[in-house]
């Protein structure tokens, strides 16, 4: 299985440290608000990742944190670092643990829908201080921090090794600096140092700490409860790629310091999903959420379906006609797998060529096209069928399951369907919106497609289970 390590910055072949066990970590989301697509789009790229070692017959451990503290940023309008999560909740008049815990939530009802497997632990950050606390001990007796002020800082000049993942190396200083962008942290010795631990002023969370009240650095949480729940050497740490920089190179000096040992064998990135070839930002409006996407009629595994067509290296643009066609393109799937019978056997050329490329740094693109070309195919629909199953063990579109749910749908509903899709077609949504409540009260669901053959609706209707 090849796979492409950010470290080295080529295509591997993936060994585990212990043999047919993998451990996978990923950064998981900051919870005060509404995890949007781009968010997903990275963490369907582990699970893709987690269903191709299973198929390789792997027994992965995944692991992913909830990061509920410690995310700092810079405030654009006050020039002084803020926690998002107590921000928000200030804002909203709630503390920030109510704040996090309905994202949490919400994060995980969100991933079940796009029919993300579950980690095996997901662990949040402030369940992990104490030991956070103890890491940052060891690193100050061992010289790798220093104390300020009541802020404890990782000394980067002390890791010889500063910057092998991500080339900002302290020999050059420029481009780190420019990476590491402004800094109002005034008592660091070198501004390419990093917070393990600040001083809390009005923070509304905070721990007692051998340097005073204070809360733990984003970078040290991932050390911690990696290191925690996996050991102190890992199989595969994954993240979008605006990680490598200065979190997973952060991550690494830490980690290294503490152990003395390689932290991870292999460092999975993946590009950016942006909206109509624009980055996604609140103020241009085009921060999609998956819920935006549903309320338009959209099944979630539709956006996890045109994930597909793009690598998880390549940047991937999201269109609404794109999600349109790849519904349109799911829907054909289903409406295919419906009319296979139970089907025995294999597909062999298709199998295998289908495992080789998945196996080939993640092809899914290729993937897919293997899965079309076995549908159109004149191989036995027995063995089309019992491959396809196999393949949706990696694919996690539901085929099958979703096809059984096919069926004659009655002509009343037909009727209010074709009303609905004349409606949506005039721009008077409200309307149409109001139908599509009236079928799912029939006991009906709708999803949005492009025509579907044979029926005089442009909807696809599945039958509630
Ligand atoms: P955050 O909640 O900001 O820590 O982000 C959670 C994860 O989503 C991280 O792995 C980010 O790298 C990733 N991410 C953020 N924005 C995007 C995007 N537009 N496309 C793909 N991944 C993203
Ligand atoms: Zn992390």
């Amino acid at each position: 299985m090849q796979l492409y390590n950010t470290f080295s910055r080529q295509l591997e072949e993936f060994t585990p440290i212990s043999g047919k066990k993998v451990t996978l970590y990923t950064c998981g989301p900051t919870v005060y608000r509404d995890i949007h697509i781009g968010n997903f789009r990275t963490y369907l790229t582990t699970d893709i990742l987690r269903r191709i070692l299973k198929a390789n017959e792997y027994e992965v451990t995944s692991v992913m944190n909830i990061t509920d503290v410690g995310h700092f940023r810079l405030s654009k309008e006050t020039n002084k670092v803020i926690d998002p999560v107590v921000e928000e909740a200030n804002k909203l008049g709630i503390t920030p643990l109510e704040l996090s815990k309905t994202y949490t939530e919400q994060f995980v009802k969100d991933a079940r829908k796009l029919n993300i497997l579950e980690a095996d632990v997901l662990p949040k950050a402030s369940d992990h201080i104490e030991e956070m606390i103890e890491v940052i001990k060891v690193l100050l007796d061992k010289g790798y921090a220093y104390e300020a002020d009541g802020n404890v800082y990782f000394k980067v000049e002390k890791f010889k090794d500063y910057g092998k993942l991500s080339g900002n190396t302290l020999g050059k200083m420029d481009q780190l600096l420019e990476a590491v962008r402004v800094s109002v942290e005034t008592d660091k010795k070198d501004t390419a140092d990093f917070a393990l631990w600040k001083r809390a002023d009005d923070r509304v969370m905070s721990w007692e700490s051998p340097w005073g009240m204070g809360v733990p650095g984003w970078h040290i949480e991932c050390s911690v409860m990696s290191m925690k729940y996996l050991g102190v050497s890992l199989d595969i740490h994954a993240g979008g790629e605006d990680l490598v920089f200065p979190h997973h190179e952060d991550e690494i000096a830490q980690s290294e310091a503490l152990t003395g040992e390689k932290f991870v064998k292999t460092w999975v990135h993946t590009s950016f999903l942006s909206v109509e070839e624009e980055k996604m930002s609140r103020s241009k409006g085009n921060v999609f959420i998956l819920s935006d996407l549903i309320n338009k009629g959209y099944t979630p595994l539709a956006f996890r379906y045109l994930t597909y067509q793009t690598h998880y290296r390549a940047k991937m643009n999201f269109t609404w006609e794109a999600l349109d066609g790849a519904a349109t393109a799911l829907n054909k799937i289903y409406d295919i797998a419906g009319k296979l019978p139970e089907g025995e056997g294999y597909a062999d050329k298709y199998e295998v060529e289908f495992l080789h490329v998945l196996n080939q740094d993640m092809n899914m693109p290729k993937a897919l096209s293997i899965v079309w070309e076995m549908l159109r195919s004149d191989f036995p629909d027995q063995n089309k069928a019992a491959a396809l199953r196999r393949m949706d063990e990696v694919l996690g579109l539901k085929i099958f399951e979703t096809a059984q749910k096919l069926t004659d749908i009655p002509e009343n509903v037909l009727e209010l369907s074709y009303e609905r899709d004349k409606l949506r077609k005039e721009g008077r949504y409200m309307l149409a919106d109001q139908i599509r409540h009236k079928i799912e009260n029939m006991g009906f669901e709708v999803l949005d497609g492009k025509k579907v053959e044979g029926k005089k609706t442009e909807t696809k209707i599945l039958r509630k289970l």
